[in-house]
């Protein structure tokens, strides 16, 4: 789950991280009372959206007076943001953040991330902040410092001034730099985060060390024990689909494709995808209904995969170990009889109860294609999208 940066500031600030004085507003006119509360003469003006790149999309202004704080946030509310992080469709703002502006010296990228491969938090740094870490590390890869953390002891100070050193942190700002990376690491373990970014981290014009920007992410199956921090979700940051699905215990993540997959477990999901590709087709979505894949859940998997208006045909593959075929097919049967779907819906059964499962699906008289491996699915689907796609798309494809 990402959250925004005000309330990433507002995390890393109370585990000691330094950050300017900022307020949220949600109007233009609370823009600039805020701001009048917050006092000084220059304010930088943030949209709130979960992407970064704003500042080049025009979702990050400066300000000299009342009027341009009215101005800037008029252009921003409502809008839809379109960063190189967000797609093409943007994401939507519906607040801003109000900070006082910072004189910086220098910029610095720090980073927290959960490195599989070495099976740490590992820490990326580098003298180069501003630019986004991918071009850092193709244009200037020299000035990236890695650390890795060991896991039981935890990020030591002695590691923290390494990093300050390597840095080139003047001697008497070290100590900042040291309470900044220990405030982030404090932050990663105790909420369990899998990402702390803080783009750039700055040495102001009168030797201060502070945050001005500052990205969280946390992981999902976390956060059953910090209610504090699923508190912070904002779904209207979200794909809707994936938020629908997460509501009802579904894991799903939209694709661009057009074969809408029901699978059950993620393993077989990514080999279904990976089929599918083979195929010839794209898929519209991973979505794994887990294991105890029951007529209600099916259904629910089936209104939630032809709610994406990309859908032509759907592919259904159930491996039953735990799981029944039967009951699997029940579930179709009962989803496809309650809201009739117009594309054409494949089935792959394999397992338990296997036989009886393909009798319900025959015996209802739906016009399911019955599929016997994987690959005979996959083919089954993409030659079914093929038949149903128009006239007037093959003329143009050809
Ligand atoms: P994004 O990464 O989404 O573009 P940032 O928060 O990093 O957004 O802001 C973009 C740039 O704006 C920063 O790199 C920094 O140079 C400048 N900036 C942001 N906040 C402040 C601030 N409080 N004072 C001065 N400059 C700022
Ligand atoms: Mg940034």
């Amino acid at each position: 789950m990402d959250i925004h940066e005000y309330q990433a500031k507002e995390i890393l600030a109370s585990f000691g991280v330094a950050i300017p004085p900022g307020a949220l507003a949600y109007s233009p006119e609370q823009a600039a009372y805020r701001a009048r509360e917050l006092g000084g003469d220059r304010w930088i003006v943030k949209a709130q959206v979960h992407a970064g790149g704003r500042g080049k999309a025009g979702g990050v202004k400066l300000c000299d007076s009342d009027h341009e704080i009215m101005e800037a946030t008029e252009a921003m509310f409502g809008q839809k943001l379109v960063t190189h992080q967000t797609g093409a469709e943007g994401k939507g703002i519906y607040r801003v953040y109000v900070e006082g502006a910072v004189p910086i010296a220098r910029e610095i990228y720090l980073g927290f991330v959960l490195d599989r491969g070495s099976q740490r938090v590992m820490i990326v740094a580098s003298s180069e902040g501003g630019m986004d870490i991918e071009d850092i590390s193709a244009q200037k890869p020299e000035t990236i410092v890695r650390s890795a953390v060991e896991p039981a002891v935890g990020l030591r100070e002695f590691q923290a001034r390494e990093i300050a050193f390597a840095l080139g942190i003047p001697a008497p700002l070290v100590q900042q730099m040291v309470r900044t990376l220990m405030g982030c690491y404090r932050a990663f373990r105790d909420l369990d985060a899998t990402m702390v970014e803080i783009n750039p981290l700055v040495v102001t014009g009168d030797s201060r060390i502070m945050a001005l920007d500052a990205k969280m992410t946390f992981d999902d199956n976390a956060l059953f024990r910090h209610p504090q921090v699923s508190e912070l979700r904002d779904k209207s940051q979200e794909d809707p689909r994936e938020s629908r699905a997460a509501d009802r215990g579904l894991s799903y993540v939209g694709l661009d494709g057009n074969i809408g997959c029901i699978v059950n477990g993620a393993g077989l999901a990514m080999a279904t995808m990976d089929t599918i590709k083979l195929a010839g087709g794209e898929p519209a979505n991973f979505l794994d209904i887990g294991g105890g894949a029951t007529p209600e859940r099916v259904a629910k998997a089936f209104r939630l995969v032809m709610s994406d208006k990309n859908v032509r045909a759907v592919l259904v593959n159930i491996f039953a170990g735990i799981n029944r075929c039967d009951w699997v097919a029940e579930g179709v049967v009962q989803a496809l009889t309650a809201h009739p779907v117009e594309v054409p819906v494949v089935v792959r059964l394999a397992g338990t109860n296997v036989e009886e499962g393909r009798r319900i699906l025959e015996r209802s008289g739906l016009p399911v294609i019955a599929a016997g491996s994987l690959m005979d699915a996959a083919q089954k689907a993409v030659s079914a999208l093929a038949d149903k796609t128009p006239i007037l798309e093959k003329a143009e494809a050809i």
